[in-house]
């Protein structure tokens, strides 16, 4: 047999593929070198890259079940053009990178309000990596029956804030149900990067939208995904309702990215949008007359808060994580 699969999980030594939309996965390997698609990374392959194939399932010359029928790996001959990836540094230091997954329609950001208490930077942070990589972003403000009542207000001024920038905000409860159903539909169609800082809820989350599902990765500590075997922990999940899972624990070491300074303000959807009036090109958007931004900031489009974190990665000289 010959085909094109995705690639679902990556267990170290081979890989696992499945036909999506059909959930059948088989085992395939690498034979020889495949050509790194893109430099400075040492895995060739990624949880969600799509791959040509040969030989595989339907690939031996036995009936099925019997000996040497279908034991035999697909061989992957090539991994397609990729709509987008996720890299990860092995160590801060390192050269050295790791696509942890691609080709994602949907990252979910798990934050909390409260336990743990969300830091707008972070989440900015978090944010402007996704766009960096091309993948589009839904806040998933969660534990919402720990603190609607007290912290409606905050809440209103998260989601008002976020909205505003472009992004999508759901509110959800796995204690009260809320939100779920919205969050199964989101997925229903693709492949959904799940993220956040430990604690948030995101294992609850996945295991809320499926039952059968049970990633527990909240127990994985994030030092242990600092070394170099960390792909394989990455995993691609099919939803009973419809859509993937990419579970990815601890975006915080998401990108050791750098970035230009002139180009961070490209990676805030408002500021981008508004910069195309800014008298000057290129322009910070701190001290130039007649820019758009800081006009826009005085007007109330966009936020004190996200501009704010926009000055913080300013001050980092663009290398953020
Ligand atoms: P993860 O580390 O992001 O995967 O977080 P977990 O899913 O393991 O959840 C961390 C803690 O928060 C656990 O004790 C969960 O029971 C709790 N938790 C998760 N979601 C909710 C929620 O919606 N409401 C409440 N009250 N607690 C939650
Ligand atoms: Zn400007």
């Amino acid at each position: 047999m010959e085909g094109i699969a995705t690639v679902v999980k990556n267990s170290g030594s081979g890989y696992l593929l499945s036909p999506l939309p059909e959930w059948a996965p088989f085992p395939a390997v690498v034979r020889g070198r495949l050509r790194l698609s893109v430099k400075g990374t040492t895995n060739p392959i990624a949880v969600g890259d799509k791959v040509r194939f040969t030989g595989g399932p339907d690939a031996g010359s036995a009936p099925a079940g019997q000996a040497g029928g279908n034991s035999d790996p697909a061989v992957i001959t090539e991994v397609l053009p990729r709509t987008n990836y996720v890299i990860r540094r092995s160590t801060n230091l390192s050269r050295q990178a790791h696509i942890i997954a691609s080709n994602i329609d949907m990252a979910f950001i798990a934050v909390s309000l409260y336990f743990p208490e969300l830091k707008l930077p972070f989440l900015d942070r978090i944010l402007v990596t996704c766009e960096l990589y091309g993948i589009p972003a839904t806040i998933v403000l969660t534990k919402t029956d720990l603190y609607r009542e007290e912290a409606a207000e905050e809440m209103d001024h998260v989601r008002s804030i976020y909205e505003a920038a472009g992004y999508r905000v759901l509110e959800t409860s796995v204690r009260t149900g809320e939100g779920i159903d919205a969050l199964r539909e989101a997925c229903r169609d693709g492949i959904n990067l799940f993220s956040g800082e430990s604690g948030v809820g995101k294992s609850s989350l996945i295991k809320a939208l499926d039952p059968s599902l049970d990633p527990k990765v909240g127990d994985i500590s994030l030092a242990h995904l600092q070394g170099k075997h960390t792909t394989s922990l990455y995993e691609m999940y099919p939803l009973a309702s419809g859509g993937y899972v990419v579970d990815s624990p601890g975006l915080r070491g998401f990108g050791l990215v750098d970035v230009e300074k002139d180009e961070i303000a490209r990676y805030f959807p408002e500021m981008l949008k508004a910069s195309a009036g800014c008298r000057f090109t290129p322009c910070t958007h701190t001290h130039e007359p007649g820019c758009a931004v800081k006009a826009a900031l005085e007007d109330g489009t966009i936020s004190r808060e996200r501009y704010n974190s926009y000055l913080g990665m300013l001050e980092d000289d663009g290398k953020f994580r």
